[in-house]
């Protein structure tokens, strides 16, 4: 008989738990540790939202939701995409249901149910838990922890998170103890987080928590749709979020409002027809501009001479951007563990150990894609895992 391999998972989140998952159901011994009291914090600071756990759209658009490479994504979605993920929590007795945006959620739009039971079924398959465990040192076959204590195994899988919410456990101090042992990792940068204008002083309390609905965003000639919210810092909202990684590469990060997405340039002027002054009162009426987008209108480009001179604005107002809010309030991290120091997820430099979830470089929009993105690699590594040690 062939003894019993040991796997150490480190890192409680989706990523991890669901490795752990796969790993003691093949028999395994697991050990998952976490530097934390308790596992999945973050998981369940997602299920204050509702817990968006994936989305409901077909496999060719999916995969396009993540930054490269796609075939990995599209490897990784067949060992388990967004219909797996529902009858996963089909199976932990959690119902889902769509939403008319595609967006999967539980029915309770919560996250500690699903957490507390996902816990129990690991505990059922022998996952032994120990929490308050730091990892500090790594190697091939062992970590050491700041407790002192050592632990080997025949597989180590780390699922460390990204950098945003450290108050959760995901504080990305690994990035230095991996680049030590000479991996490469790309720096963590904010995704899926806002971006900072410098509004003038005077503007700040006429425009604070006003949103801008249906509206078209593009940078860099790339294009985002939905609903912006002015806060005092700058903007937060649907679009300004997927075009994150736009942003991050322009060296003047700036973005052109379509603030009427639905009338042409022409359409707007015809409908000002008679009006020969005040266009941006008329606006306000004939367009059904928003107030907000009329004090900023007003502010950046009036006054206006002429409906077509206002009409080309409103169509393409342009808005500097300063910088990202900072990855401490950012819903998730680009960057991470690269793909060159990988390879099917086990890092070439610490051969037998594994990598899964946010701590991996890649990054997708909200909308679900994040959470099916950690179910899949912390598939993936165990599988991988446990595949070498089969082998
Ligand atoms: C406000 C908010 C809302 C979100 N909502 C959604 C949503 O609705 N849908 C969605 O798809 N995604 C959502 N996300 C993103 C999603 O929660 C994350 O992408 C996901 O939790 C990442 O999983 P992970 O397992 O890779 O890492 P994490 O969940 O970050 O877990 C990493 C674990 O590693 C541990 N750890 C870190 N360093 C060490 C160390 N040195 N030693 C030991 N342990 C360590 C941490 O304590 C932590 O438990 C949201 C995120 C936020 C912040």
């Amino acid at each position: 008989m062939s003894p019993v391999r040991r796997i150490l998972v480190i890192g409680g989140g989706p990523a991890g738990l669901r490795a752990a998952e796969i790993a003691s159901s093949s028999g395994c011994q697991v050990i998952l540790c976490d530097q934390k009291r308790s596992v999945g914090r973050k998981f369940l600071v997602a299920g204050k939202s509702g817990l968006n756990l994936t989305h409901g759209q077909e496999r060719e658009k999916f995969v396009r939701k993540y930054s490269a490479p796609t075939s990995f994504w599209e490897r990784a979605l067949d060992r388990f995409d967004n219909q797996d993920t529902i009858q996963w929590a089909a199976d932990l007795g959690v119902e889902t249901f769509q939403a008319s945006s595609g967006r999967v959620f539980p029915k309770s739009l919560k996250g500690a149910p699903l957490l507390r039971r996902w816990i129990e079924r690991l505990r059922a398959q022998g996952v032994d838990f120990r929490m308050n465990h730091r990892l500090q040192e790594l190697s091939s076959g062992a970590a050491l922890f700041e407790n002192g204590e050592k632990i080997e195994a025949d597989a180590i899988i780390l699922a460390l998170g990204g950098g945003s919410w450290p108050q959760t456990g995901s504080d990305g101090d690994w990035v230095a103890l991996l680049q030590r042992q000479g991996i490469e990792v790309k720096p963590l940068a904010s995704a899926n987080s806002g971006w900072e204008v410098a509004w003038p002083e005077m503007l700040i309390p006429k425009i604070e928590g006003q949103p801008i609905k249906n509206v078209t965003v593009t940078a860099n000639g790339i294009e985002a749709m939905g609903e912006l919210m002015v806060t005092r810092y700058g903007l937060e909202g649907g679009p300004i979020y997927q075009l994150g990684a736009v942003l991050r590469e322009m060296p003047q990060p700036r973005v052109s409002l379509d603030l009427k997405p639905s009338f042409t340039e022409e359409r707007l002027v015809a409908k000002m027809e008679s009006a020969k002054r005040n266009f941006l009162k008329e606006a306000r009426i004939r367009w059904k501009l928003n107030e907000v987008s009329c004090l900023l209108l007003d502010h950046y480009a009036g006054p206006f001479d002429s409906a077509a001179e206002l009409a080309q604005v409103v169509k393409g107002f342009q808005l500097p951007l300063t910088q990202a809010r900072p990855l401490d309030e950012a819903i998730s991290s680009a960057g991470g563990v690269s793909w060159d120091s990988l390879q099917e997820l086990e890092l070439k430099a610490l051969p037998g150990v594994f990598v899964a979830g946010e701590m991996i470089d890649w990054e997708a929009p909200t909308g679900g894609y994040l959470l099916q993105g950690c179910l899949a690699t912390g598939t993936l590594a165990a599988e991988a895992a446990l595949a070498k040690l089969s082998s």
